[in-house]
């Protein structure tokens, strides 16, 4: 609790005891006897209650006070406050009897559900921070030998850091000296530690487990994925689903109405010489209770922000309630193939040169010309090459996302591609029929033979689109650029409803167009993929998912929702985590407003009064509350 906190529950305990105490003193104590009229000892009473009462309420009603000078009145402090008031109030109807205790009652218990809330709020912000504990304090450079701990915002990109075990990487970058395992918990939720060497890129955020590392920085601290991470989890909470939305509009006309319902329960009927004022005044104001809309205010946000953080914690980051409850609603998911279900990590299968030309120069070249590119592709042919990559033989390299690469090499034009980028520049190309993905060079103009790669399906991926199936999702799409052959080997393995190959990326948008105009009335249509060159597809979808986002920046800029690591798992993860938070949020709008109408038709009626009113109200706050709270318990979602 905070400071703060401790002091309002301090005032409310004390406010309750005294509240007891003048409750048993006004039952037993013969007050009239004593005083020696009724009268007076009506407003003896009064004095009494009005102690606690203020104790417990100033601050509503100074609030209340300054809001309506502010032209703010429609506000639960409003409400509380003309309700109280009029309790207090009603000593002045000489026919009936008192209720100064329901008015003291009334704020006591409002200001329990107040400081529950506001203590429910606090710590599920807490819960996200400290699980989003990855900012690290300082970054440890070398400057003349020597070594110093300086704010990890001041250091240069290209600088060289030394992190030692235990401490948290705070910049991301290249290993060049040390080899150790990194602990990626807070950003993955994987808990198997990862192996590093000299050469591997490492994320800010990772605890480095074992081994002194030395890390050149490619990154500044605010384009560090810590830094990004922290920056999209604060936003989330800005961009409100829908059903909030609703809930805040709701409680801006439901207030009004109820206030002036209950201004004509308590004014109507007794004009009409239907019973006594002061019965219809107490039911007005027992209807003034129940309308304070606190539990729906607070507990669908404390839902979505319970849901967000808890997916957070398994490496799953949304941006938003609004994609959270997108999610809940999605029935198709369109996946791209490479580095989303495959590995991305092609092997060579075969090298079929042209006559007269060496494999490995074929290789060579065809690597070199990848030299600049990211592209998974490109990745693995630099690897199958072993042998090192001279950049400053490598000039112009320009890539063209779905067909492949030109650069000049070695002073010759080289040309890496599918039969999209031979036709593209008029070169002859041969075919193939190993089943793979065909990679064929060019150089200077003259056709120099083609590179077979493959990559291996995800180990989780067949599960994941069972599971997805399993779920309720109808459909399950694959879209790709490789070759119709390698497309529907994979899409058959996996058992997906559809495959479509040989797309380039503004084909996939086209294709996604499709099913989104096929798309039932409700449903939702998710696309997955690793943000390398399908940011247009991650955009157009209702839901845009990245996956492998350690360290990709435009997967991060362009997606709605963000998988840490690689996983196709975590999609079917995601989708049900969204799933039970909507539930949750359901649930409790449901019920908060199911109690909420029974208990306003009751104090219509006259059954109500507004001992049950208030422990109704908070009671359904509490419930709401501590029911939103079950959002951010994702552990079943746990491998
Ligand atoms: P996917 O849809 O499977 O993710 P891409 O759209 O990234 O695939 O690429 C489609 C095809 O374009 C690849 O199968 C490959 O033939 C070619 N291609 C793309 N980038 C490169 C590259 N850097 N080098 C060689 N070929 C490439
Ligand atoms: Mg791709």
């Amino acid at each position: 609790m905070s400071p703060k906190q401790k002091k309002w529950l301090a005032r409310i305990v004390v406010a309750l005891v005294l509240f007891v105490g003048v409750m048993i003193f006004t039952h037993f104590a013969p007050l009239e006897e004593w005083l020696g009229s009724r009268q007076a000892a009506v407003w003896a009473e009064f004095a009494l209650f009005l102690i606690p009462y203020l104790i417990a309420g100033y601050d509503v009603l100074w609030e209340a006070a300054r809001n309506i000078g502010r032209g703010q009145v429609f506000d639960e402090n409003f409400l509380m406050s003309i309700a109280t008031i009029g309790a207090f109030a009603m000593v002045l109807f000489p026919d009936s009897d008192p209720h100064m205790a329901e008015g003291a009652a009334v704020m006591l218990f409002y200001q329990v559900g107040e400081l529950f809330q506001s203590y429910a709020v606090g710590k599920s912000r807490k819960s996200i921070s400290d699980m989003m504990d990855i900012a690290p304090e300082f970054a440890t450079i070398e400057r003349d030998g020597v070594l110093e701990e300086v704010d990890p915002d001041e250091v240069p990109v290209g600088s060289i850091i030394v992190v030692k075990p235990g401490e948290r990487i705070p910049l991301d970058g290249t290993i060049i000296e040390g080899a150790s395992q990194l602990d990626t918990a807070a950003l993955t939720g994987e808990s198997i530690p990862r192996d590093v060497e000299p050469g591997s890129d490492v994320i800010s955020g990772c605890v480095n487990l074992s081994g002194v590392i030395r890390v050149k920085t490619s990154k500044p601290y605010g384009e560090s994925t810590v830094a990004r991470i922290l920056e999209l989890v604060e936003n989330a909470a800005e961009k409100k689903a829908r059903t909030e939305n609703f809930i805040t509009r709701f409680a801006r006309y439901y207030t009004p109405i109820v206030t002036g319902a209950a201004l004509l329960i308590a004014v109507v009927p007794p004009l009409a010489g239907m019973g006594t004022w002061s019965d219809w005044v107490l039911r007005g104001l027992t209807f003034l209770v129940v309308s304070c809309p606190c539990a729906l205010v607070i507990s669908v946000p404390l839902s979505f922000f319970g849901g967000i953080g808890g997916a957070s914690k398994l490496g799953i980051l949304v941006k938003g309630s609004n994609y959270l409850e997108l999610l809940s609603k999605v029935d198709t998911v369109v996946f791209d193939k490479t580095g989303t279900l495959t590995s991305g990590t092609f092997d060579v299968v075969a090298i079929h040169p042209e006559t007269g030309i060496d494999p490995q120069w074929l290789l060579s070249h065809a690597a070199h010309a990848e030299a600049f590119s990211n592209h998974p592709i490109a990745v693995s042919l630099r690897e199958a090459y072993k042998g090192e990559i001279d950049p400053k033989r490598v000039l112009d390299a320009q890539e063209q996302s779905g067909h492949g690469v030109r650069a000049v090499v070695n002073e010759r034009v080289v040309l890496v591609g599918n039969d999209k980028l031979m036709a593209q520049h008029g070169a002859a190309w041969q075919d193939c029929d190993v089943t793979g993905t065909v990679l064929h060079v060019c150089v200077d103009g003259e056709y120099a033979g083609h590179i077979v790669i493959a990559d291996i399906v995800k180990p989780d991926a067949k599960r994941t689109i069972s599971q997805l199936h399993d779920a309720g999702v109808k459909q399950c799409v694959m879209l790709t650029g490789d070759r119709l052959d390698v497309a529907k080997a994979v899409g058959k393995d996996l058992g997906m409803d559809d495959v479509r190959a040989q797309l380039l990326p503004q084909d996939k948008v086209s294709a996604v167009e499709e099913l989104l105009a096929k798309q039932a009335e409700d449903g939702k249509l998710a696309f997955v993929g690793d943000g390398i060159n399908d940011a247009p597809v991650l955009t157009r979808a209702d839901v845009g998912i990245a996956m492998g986002a350690m360290g990709s920046d435009a997967a991060i800029e362009a997606a709605d929702i963000v998988l840490m690591d690689d996983k196709p798992s975590n999609i079917s993860k995601a989708i049900l985590i969204a799933r039970h938070t909507m539930r949750i949020v359901w649930q409790n709008i449901v019920f908060a407003l199911g109690v909420k109408i029974a208990i306003l038709i009751l104090a219509a009626v006259g059954i109500a009064n507004m001992w049950l009113a208030v422990f109704g109200d908070v009671g359904v706050a509490v419930l709401a509350i501590l029911n939103a709270m079950r959002a951010m318990n994702v552990s079943k979602y746990r491998d």
